[in-house]
């Protein structure tokens, strides 16, 4: 295995899973495109121009299972730069996924095998905590890491109120406070970047990704908002999603049109962004207490005693009826495709990856073990 491959990602977690699958002839090439079923691939070294070959297609009726960029795919022989054929998904480390909005209510793969994602706020306006927790219930449900990232410190007026409000959203979570426009205040960013991980962005336009992003790149590779439109619409800035080799070594996702993040029905992340909520509603009097006035509701008491902020309260609820709305469609999908099984295997793969990349992350385990010693 070419040393490339490794700073493209590879690791041995990808080899144990392809030469699980690897007939003798395969090589492992990584998604760096996806656009209406073409494909760029690359080994680290070469590019090519890719398509699913025929059965592929034939037996995935799960769209789960059709590759997005960042994913690892299998291909016959050496790369050339012409057109080659993929023959296999290498299953997942992690996936971040998106709810489609309107009628057909599925769920959209954003981006697979991402170690860390930046959730990136500007410090400037008032930033927006419930926007925050969403991306970090998106996180949590794809299994990469969230790092807060925080930039125009610059512009800050109380950084210690907006720490602090951080921290209570998200105990455990690394936060950086940088300023795009100083290179030196970027130091912190590099370890997450360092050859072998990918990364990607979520946050709102305007708040400084593509800022960030040149100063990975070393170049103005994507255009910031100062020289786009004046319409703000980024008409010159990429619209597809695209994995980008950084000169360092690691690798950045751009993940452009994130805008609008509906949840899928996944409540792993959920879980982990308000477990002290839902902890909390263990300890209701009433296994199906409903929080609302019922005897001996410990969420109601929280909030009285000030020890839950009934804000975040409401926050929770919001994003909850979103998961469960998304779920029951999910569901409702799958029994009509008659593949109510296959959604479940997919479901508990997915989960054993979440886990599996948890224990990866020592930082995370240890912390966890420690918060949650009945476990
Ligand atoms: P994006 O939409 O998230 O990609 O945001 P951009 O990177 O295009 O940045 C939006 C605007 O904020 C641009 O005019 C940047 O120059 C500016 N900007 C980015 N980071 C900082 C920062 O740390 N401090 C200040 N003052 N401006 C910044
Ligand atoms: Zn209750």
């Amino acid at each position: 295995m070419n040393s490339q491959l490794y700073q493209l990602g590879w690791d041995d977690f990808f080899q144990g899973e392809f030469d699980q699958i690897n007939p003798g002839s395969w090589a492992p090439v990584r998604v760096v495109r996806e656009n209406r079923g073409q494909y760029i691939i690359t080994d680290g070294v070469t590019k090519s121009p890719a398509q699913l070959a025929g059965s592929f297609r034939m037996h995935s009726h799960d769209s789960n299972q059709i590759p997005t960029v960042g994913d690892w795919v299998c291909v016959q022989g050496e790369l050339s730069g012409d057109l080659v054929i993929i023959h296999a998904l290498i299953p997942r480390r992690t996936l971040i996924e998106r709810q489609v909005a309107g009628d057909e209510s599925r769920s959209q793969l954003m981006a697979a095998n991402i170690d860390t994602l930046f959730l990136v706020s500007g410090l400037d306006a008032e930033f927006n905590l419930n926007r925050i927790q969403r991306y970090l219930t998106l996180a949590g449900n794809s299994g990469a890491q969230p790092v807060i990232i925080l930039n125009k410190s610059d512009l800050c007026q109380d950084l210690p109120g907006a720490l602090q409000s951080i921290e209570a959203i998200a105990p455990n979570v690394a936060v950086h406070t940088i300023s795009a426009i100083s290179e030196t205040s970027m130091e912190c960013i590099l370890p997450y970047v360092e050859p072998g991980q990918t990364v990607a962005m979520l946050g709102s336009s305007g708040v400084g990704k593509s800022t960030l992003a040149n100063a990975l790149l070393g170049e103005a590779r994507l255009l910031t908002q100062s020289n786009r439109d004046a319409d703000g619409k980024g008409r010159h800035t990429t619209t597809w999603r695209e994995l980008i080799p950084l000169p360092r070594g690691g690798n950045l996702i751009d993940l452009p049109g994130m805008r609008e993040l509906q949840l899928t029905g996944d409540e792993e992340g959920l879980k982990q962004v308000f477990e002290d909520i839902e902890l909390l509603a263990e300890q209701c009097r009433f296994r199906n207490c409903r929080h609302e006035g019922e005897p001996g509701c410990a969420i109601d008491a929280a909030i009285e005693e000030g020890e839950l902020d009934g804000a975040r309260y409401e926050q929770y609820l919001k994003m909850k009826r979103e998961t469960e709305f998304a779920k029951a469609r999910e569901a409702e999908r799958a029994r009509k495709a008659g593949s109510l099984n296959q959604a479940r295997v997919q479901k508990d793969r997915k989960f054993k990856r979440i886990h599996q990349n948890l224990r990866k992350n020592r930082k995370a385990e240890e912390k966890w073990g420690r918060e949650n010693d009945r476990y």
